[in-house]
């Protein structure tokens, strides 16, 4: 089992090598013009910065939530290209002690941006200097220790907070309280990754159809990160096969070759509707029961896999657990237990 976890996650991970490629080897989106789909979201944040660029001031503090690789941090380079001021980007588990977190407040300059990711991961200690510095801009710094330990005070340029979790619900209320724009970013449509395939497979000088665009997109679990690194993944495919061209052959190929079927499922989410047809029948079966049989914890089958099935049609959520659709069961029912069913 843990053999097949390691297997089939890659196509979700990013490890420091997949964000080198994307940042060194690919489209990188400096505008809201750039930056597709998102398209209610992008007209506020575009109307907040230009806003608060006439006035002078920081933007409001905000936090962005929704999965991983949707653009959050994307959006927030964006909006500090188009303030015209410096962007940090750290995250919240990285930040250890409260000194981390004092270091990068006193090095911002005025109207800068602090982006930390996985906000809801920071540990509370370190949070709690937050609190003073976004709404005061000021933080008092403890110097030395035991009886001669002094508290200062000290005063910071105004910057604004840019907050992204996946888990927007384990933000605690203090916290969650002193963002002024709390906005969630939705997963893509097919036809939205399709153009962001498009455009990077032009800045890769890739030339590629639009049904095989399509098909990246249709596998892409709604999310752009997954589409351009299996785009990259097919382009290494075309210049090898194919003089750099990808048609609708090569690409399915190549997504085969990642492990991911004519229908965009990974081997993982083969393996999940695998253990709820052999287990229960097609369900419907309990989360929890089902994160303990798949070797997951239950916020990762909901953020990663469940969407996806969803949206394909694999997987639905009734008042008593997860289930097959009836009209999925008889084909997987044949696929994993080899039954005829008429
Ligand atoms: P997050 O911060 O939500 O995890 P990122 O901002 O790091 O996501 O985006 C992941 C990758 O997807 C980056 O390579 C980024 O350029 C690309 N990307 C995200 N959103 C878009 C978009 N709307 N248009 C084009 N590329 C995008």
């Amino acid at each position: 089992m843990k053999q097949n976890l390691e297997e089939g996650v890659d196509i979700f991970s990013l490890q420091d090598q997949d964000r080198f490629e994307e940042s060194s080897h690919d489209f990188v989106p400096k505008s809201f013009d750039d930056y597709l789909g998102q398209k209610e979201l992008k007209d506020k944040l575009s109307l907040y910065t230009q806003a608060a660029k006439m006035r002078k001031e920081p933007l409001d503090h905000m936090l962005l939530s929704g999965p991983p690789g949707l653009g959050k941090t994307t959006l927030s380079q964006i909006m500090a290209q188009v303030m015209g001021v410096g962007i940090k980007i750290c995250s919240g588990p990285m930040m250890e002690r409260t000194g981390d977190l004092v270091a990068i407040l006193s090095s911002l300059e005025p109207r800068d941006i602090l982006f930390i990711d996985e906000i809801h991961r920071m540990p509370t200690q370190v949070e709690e200097v937050l609190y003073t510095a976004m709404e005061q801009f000021r933080i008092d710094v403890i110097i030395g220790q035991g009886a001669g330990a002094k508290s200062i005070n000290l005063p910071l340029a105004p910057f604004t907070l840019i907050g992204a979790t996946t888990k927007s619900g384990m933000i605690s209320a203090p916290l969650h309280s002193r963002f002024g724009i709390n906005e969630r970013l939705d997963f893509y449509t097919d036809e939205e990754l399709c153009e962001i395939v498009m455009q990077s497979a032009d800045f890769l000088e890739l030339a590629i159809d639009t049904d095989s665009a399509l098909l990246i997109a249709s596998s892409a679990r709604g999310t752009p990160r997954i589409a351009k690194k299996m785009l990259r993944r097919v382009r290494d495919f075309a210049q090898v096969k194919n003089h750099n061209k990808a048609t609708l052959e090569l690409t399915k190929q190549a997504l085969a070759f990642l492990g991911i079927n004519e229908d965009g499922l990974t081997k993982m989410d083969l393996l999940l509707l695998k253990k709820i047809v052999e287990l229960f029948n097609g369900g419907p079966v309990g989360l929890e029961t089902l994160a303990s049989l798949f070797g997951e914890d239950k916020d990762t089958i909901e953020a990663v896999y469940e969407p996806f099935l969803m949206r394909k049609g694999y997987l639905e959520k009734t008042a008593r657990g997860r289930q097959i659709p009836h009209k999925r069961l008889p084909y997987l029912k044949q696929k994993f237990l080899g039954q005829m069913v008429i």
